[in-house]
């Protein structure tokens, strides 16, 4: 095959001057030559021919005609490569600059060689090595010539921005004789020795030779991995930056959660640590990284959870006044109904803190000094007994609350976890998350309520003229539960649930010209 690669090569003048020397001859007619074609008819066959695990886990002989597999690398990577694909039932040799050194880290099934060796029978290559090491493979381009090449690398954050050029690209241009697959980039090597079922099951496929592609696809699903077609290998820089990202749906809530967190803490700061200090002289900065984080954390969540319900408040009255439910939401609100999910998990997140931090109260020295100095006080004053009927009600009733507000929003996280979610059918998903999601935010809000009794309406809670940080928080969710309260009226519900069900205002979907901005909105009667 490879010398059948060699002869052809002479016919073809146009060589890329950093190319590794291979004609692309590939993408002639002769189909004979096409990577993909010889590797096709091995991959008719089923891919796991018979069962490679035995029963007691360790594993079977590979059966002879077996696909063989080529992996350039023997880094972490490829280890757990060669491990998912002998247990999928694949023949595999590894390639390695040092066979000897590495062998005994792969499965005994794989065998591990010298690159050389180990790229001449198989007709997928998969290389596991860096890009800067892309051109120490050059060597190899003879036997290379004809096979499917897959690219599993995945650049830096630095290398992403320098390369203009994605990996793949950048490999086809050094082989130019072999089919380059970018593929398995987005799946980590533990995810690959866990097996899919506890990892990421989704792989990205791209390439400019759909039977290779095709191949690849049929490997992926074999090994029990979702191929996803991503086209071209124009694609694959786009495919690259996929594992730089760091959370993507979760930058805005993370950033506004913090961002709140800093306001409250700064107005909890001001009250409880700054106003005794410049008024009564009084040092109460070891509040700092306990009692006023305790104070912050539960209005985080609870500002968290009413901003879980705002949207879809502004998105029933908009449809209400819109009188249909056929034109698109503005973007800002389109993104905070997607966002919803990730901001109600950071609510619980905070909620959690909370009750943390609320048992780590009593353990603190300053608790059990400001005990004793109350014990004093009492014995000194000659008093026997201390007892607030009012304040050990308020105290029962609103921790009472707490609990069981975080235990609803408990049951929120629990339910939005995706293999719950998938249990549930549609009616019991939106229960879950809309009613019990709703009377979390009135048990927080009686929570609060209790929380702060009378305090909002006693002059010295107000610190620097500043009132009690649990009115603030308390100012979203009563306009949330107020605006809840009219769309229950029958009027508005009614509406409400004509439009939802498809009905209009006019009876006609009102729709914009392309480019006729002169004419305004026209009527179609669809
Ligand atoms: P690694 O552990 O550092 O292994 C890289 C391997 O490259 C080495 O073991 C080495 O094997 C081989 N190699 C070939 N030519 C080389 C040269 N000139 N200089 C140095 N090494 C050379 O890296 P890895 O984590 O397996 O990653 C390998 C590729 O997979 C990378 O492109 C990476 O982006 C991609 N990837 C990795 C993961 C992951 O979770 N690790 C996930 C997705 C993609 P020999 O010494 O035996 O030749």
């Amino acid at each position: 095959m490879a010398s059948e690669a060699h002869r052809q090569q002479g016919s073809c003048p146009t060589i890329p001057s950093e190319s590794c020397g291979k004609s692309p001859e590939k993408k002639g007619s002769a189909a004979d030559s096409r990577p993909g074609t010889a590797m096709s008819g091995e991959m008719d066959k089923p891919l796991i021919s018979r069962r490679l695990v035995d029963s007691d886990g360790s594993l079977a002989e590979v059966p002879k005609e077996a696909p063989k597999v080529g992996i350039l690398g023997s880094g972490d990577f490829a280890r757990s490569l060669a491990t998912r694909l002998v247990g999928s039932g694949f023949s595999v040799v590894v390639g390695s600059r040092n066979p000897k050194r590495t062998a005994g880290l792969f499965p005994s099934l794989a065998q591990v060689t010298f690159q050389e060796e180990a790229v001449s029978s198989p007709e997928v290559i998969f290389v596991a090595v860096f890009r800067e090491h892309y051109s120490s493979l050059c060597s190899l381009a003879d036997q290379l010539a004809g096979k499917i090449l897959v690219d599993v690398s995945n650049p830096t954050e630095k290398e992403h921005l320098q390369h203009r050029q994605s990996n793949a690209e950048y490999l086809a241009s050094l082989f130019p004789a072999c089919t380059v697959v970018k593929a398995f980039n987005v799946i980590s090597a533990w995810a690959l020795q866990a097996g899919p079922r506890d990892g990421n099951r989704q792989v990205l496929i791209c390439s400019d030779q759909p039977e290779a592609k095709r191949t690849i696809s049929e490997m992926a699903r074999a090994m029990g991995f979702t191929p996803l077609d991503m086209g071209s290998l124009a694609s694959a820089r786009e495919v690259e930056a996929i594992p730089l990202r760091l959370l993507p749906s979760w930058k805005v809530p993370t950033l506004l959660a913090l961002g709140l967190f800093v306001c409250f803490y700064t107005y909890n700061f001001i009250r409880d640590v700054l106003q005794p200090y410049i008024r009564k002289d009084e040092n109460k900065f070891y509040k700092m990284p306990l009692s006023v984080v305790n104070t912050t954390l539960p209005c985080v969540a609870y500002v968290l959870l009413s901003l879980v319900y705002l949207p879809g408040m502004l998105a029933a009255a908009l449809q209400l006044r819109r009188g249909t439910k056929y034109q698109r939401f503005p973007d800002w609100l389109d993104h905070w109904l997607q966002h919803r999910k990730q901001i109600g998990l950071l609510s619980f997140f905070f909620a959690m803190l909370h009750a943390l931090y609320s048992f780590c109260l009593p353990l603190r020295r300053s608790h059990r000094y400001d005990l004793v100095n109350l014990a004093v006080k009492q014995v000194l004053a000659n008093k026997s007994r201390l007892w607030v009927e009012e304040e050990v009600w308020r105290m029962e009733i609103y921790l009472s609350l707490g609990v069981l507000a975080l235990g609803m929003l408990s049951l929120l996280a629990v339910t939005s976890l995706p293999s719950i979610a998938n249990s549930l059918n549609w009616k019991e998903f939106s229960f879950v998350q809309s009613t019990l999601g709703f009377v979390a935010l009135m048990l927080s809000t009686m929570h609060t309520l209790t929380y702060g009794w009378t305090r909002a309406f006693e002059e010295n809670h107000y610190k620097f003229y500043l009132p009690p940080t649990f009115t603030l928080t308390l100012l979203l969710p009563c306009v949330i539960i107020l605006a809840k309260g009219l769309f229950l009226l029958p009027c508005l519900s009614r509406r409400l649930t004509k439009i939802r069900r498809g009905w209009e205002k006019d009876g006609a979907v009102k729709f914009m010209l392309p480019g006729d901005h002169t004419q305004g909105e026209k009527t179609s009667h669809v």
